[in-house]
């Protein structure tokens, strides 16, 4: 399974920025895990392929560039792009974002070939296909609907926790995961900021360390992810300080292969 944060910012010379501003995961190139950047970091090839996005929640470093992406491939699109989410999260995507004064209900609109977009409903702890792989959404700890995920190719296996605080149902499905290849976590605040972190449900680099004592499974990569940029030396320093073995920060712009 290849899997790339798509980068949120680029310096002068077009090269990746490694402040992570925006959420998207690319995964072969074809499947996307949120959508921040999705309109700003494709390259032209990943663009024609990308036909499945799943939503975690519509917090808008989420979502940012998803309405912008639609529009984009508005007039190509042979097929309706396929937005996976709860039930909650498309009424809240449905609501607060495509309602036609934020932007157009591309739902309800179609080009030539058809309807341009489309909502795929997903269960809680039961697997749904999204194009080859088989994914796990369970709810995670944070101030809005939002699912952590557990991905599968058949044969790799990656999770993902999306936003959260403390949580417990999310660990139950990865421990019970035969293998699992590796865990990309979040880690957005210093330990300095507990208290924002408490409130905001998200994890600060001490919290986390705490939170994977819950891990089961051993050996596997671990990825700090949504790091806040204004925070991020520190941050990477805190992780450090972990000594948790094979914790690393995920680049944005590289491609991983498990
Ligand atoms: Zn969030
Ligand atoms: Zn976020």
């Amino acid at each position: 399974m290849r899997i790339q944060l798509l980068p949120s910012t680029f310096d002068a010379q077009g090269v990746a920025n490694l402040e992570q501003r925006l959420t998207c995961f690319l995964i072969d190139d074809c499947v996307a895990i949120d959508a921040g950047s999705i309109a700003i970091a494709l390259t032209n090839e990943q663009r024609s392929k990308v036909k499945d996005i799943i939503v975690t929640h519509p917090h808008l470093d989420h979502i940012a560039s998803l309405p912008i992406f639609i529009d984009d491939l508005y007039p190509t699109l042979k097929q309706p792009m396929r937005i996976y989410a709860t039930e909650e999260v498309i009424d809240l995507l449905e609501r607060d974002v495509f309602n036609w004064n934020v932007y157009p209900r591309f739902s309800d609109l179609k080009n030539d070939y058809g309807p341009v977009m489309e909502y795929v409903p997903i269960p809680i702890g039961k697997p749904f296909s999204v194009a080859h792989l088989s994914v796990v959404a369970v709810p995670v700890n944070h101030i809005v609907p939002t699912v952590g995920l557990v991905v599968s190719d058949g044969q790799k296996s990656v999770a993902f926790s999306s936003d959260t605080a403390e949580t417990e149902e999310f660990w139950k499905i990865v421990n019970e995961m035969k293998e699992l290849n590796a865990l990309l976590i979040e880690a957005s605040f210093p330990d300095r900021m507990a208290k924002l972190a408490h409130v905001s449900r998200h994890f600060t680099p001490a919290s986390l360390g705490q939170e994977l004592k819950k891990l089961n499974h051993n050996g596997m990569d671990i990825m700090a992810v949504h790091i806040k940029p204004s925070y991020r030396d520190e941050i990477v320093a805190q992780l450090a300080a972990l000594n948790i073995p094979k914790l690393s920060v995920m680049e944005p712009g590289k491609v991983y292969e498990w």
